[in-house]
């Protein structure tokens, strides 16, 4: 009678243990690389004035500064969102003293979270690698791809093949991984119907080409030209894809989806290279909030790391969608950046804070999301 009581009093508390486990929220941070509010506002008069951050529930804003330069990098501003520390141009995942950072990925994971992580650059360039790399300095590419072989990421989309098989030191870190349990796919349909739990997309041998002027490139750069045209860009379908992956492995997930080109537009002073890649973000964007909307337990965040190109609307006409931008410099500038939230507790982000703010917001939500529902 003891023995019955004592059981069933075990599994009251494992399934009360259970459910609240189950209920942890979903992360998305999504990050356009060098999307100001000029890049967002470009892309919305070229796009019949309509853009998906018109849906989010708070705005704020957020300093980009970096520990050592007003105007920052990727990398300081993606270790400053991913981990919290403000620290030098170029560092990944240490603070300014060299000191390794935990990013919120890693915390997650420790919290039974799966992971994953999306660009449309190479998965090692300077945003994604912020989320698993400690290094001091971004370019160094075969490094952070020995990091990625340690980081438990369950799923990884974007370029860089290169780095993991033709390497220096003759490494090659795809079978490495193939003996750890990682499988590795090379198109986006083998992605979709690839059933592992950890698994590798690469999109190109180095960095991706692009969505620009109309027509969708091939994302991988070894194909001829002529095949290029009537392809799918490739950041929406595999968001889509990788949140229905993320969804049956049945626990909470946080995923970083990057726009990374816009970026590059911006270093270009390419205006319909900038746009095109805002749009496709913008795709996602919907993709991301569809998702959130229907999943009811689903924090997302959407951001930039800085502005770039110091991008500027100087006319337009609304009736044709064509606006003409300028551009003050081809580097980043210090303009504040807007942050976009949706779902539970994303009240958290309204304001104007510092860029570490991101972090610690993000980490009061997985660790107190139970508080912040009394
Ligand atoms: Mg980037
Ligand atoms: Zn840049």
């Amino acid at each position: 009678m003891k023995k019955n009581i004592i059981l069933a009093l075990f599994f009251i508390i494992s399934f009360d243990v259970f459910s609240q486990e189950s209920e942890s929220p979903n992360i998305i941070l999504m990050i356009g690389d060098g999307m100001g509010l000029t890049q967002i506002t470009s892309g919305m008069y070229s796009n019949n004035n309509k853009v998906a951050l018109e849906d989010f529930q708070y705005i704020g804003l957020s300093k980009t500064h970096s520990y050592d330069n007003l105007v920052t990098d990727s990398a300081a501003a993606g270790t400053a969102m991913s981990s919290g520390k403000k620290t030098q141009n170029y560092v990944l995942g240490l603070d300014h003293m060299g000191n390794p950072l935990k990013s919120i990925l890693s915390i997650c994971q420790d919290k039974g979270y799966s992971t994953a992580l999306i660009a449309t650059s190479n998965i090692l360039h300077a945003t994604p690698a912020a989320f698993f790399a400690n290094i001091d300095y971004r370019y160094n590419y075969e490094s952070i791809a020995d990091q990625m072989t340690k980081s438990g990421i369950n799923y990884f989309v974007g370029g860089g093949e290169q780095y993991f098989n033709s390497r220096k030191d003759k490494r090659n870190i795809i079978n490495e991984m193939t003996e750890n349990g990682y499988e590795f796919v090379y198109n986006i349909s083998d992605y979709e119907k690839n059933k592992s739990n950890y698994i590798g997309f690469f999109t190109a041998k180095g960095e991706p080409y692009y969505s620009y002027k109309g027509v969708n490139y091939s994302y991988r750069e070894d194909e001829p030209v002529e095949d290029f045209k009537g392809r799918e860009s490739y950041l929406a379908r595999s968001t889509e894809a990788t949140l229905k992956k993320l969804k049956e492995l049945s626990k909470p997930f946080f995923i970083m989806i990057e726009g990374s080109q816009i970026d590059w537009g911006g270093h270009d002073n390419d205006q319909e290279y900038m746009v095109s890649q805002f749009l496709e973000f913008n795709e996602t964007i919907k993709v991301v909030l569809e998702f959130a909307k229907k999943d009811k337990n689903t924090v997302v965040v959407v951001t930039a790391d800085h502005e770039t190109g110091g991008a500027a609307i100087v006319r337009g006409d609304l009736s044709s969608s064509t606006i003409k931008n300028r551009f003050a410099t081809p580097n980043h500038t210090a303009s504040m950046v807007p942050v976009f939230s949706f779902g539970p507790n994303a009240h958290l982000f309204k304001g104007i804070y510092e860029n570490t703010e991101i972090f610690n917001k993000l980490l009061s939500i997985v660790e107190k999301w139970k508080e912040f529902l009394f």
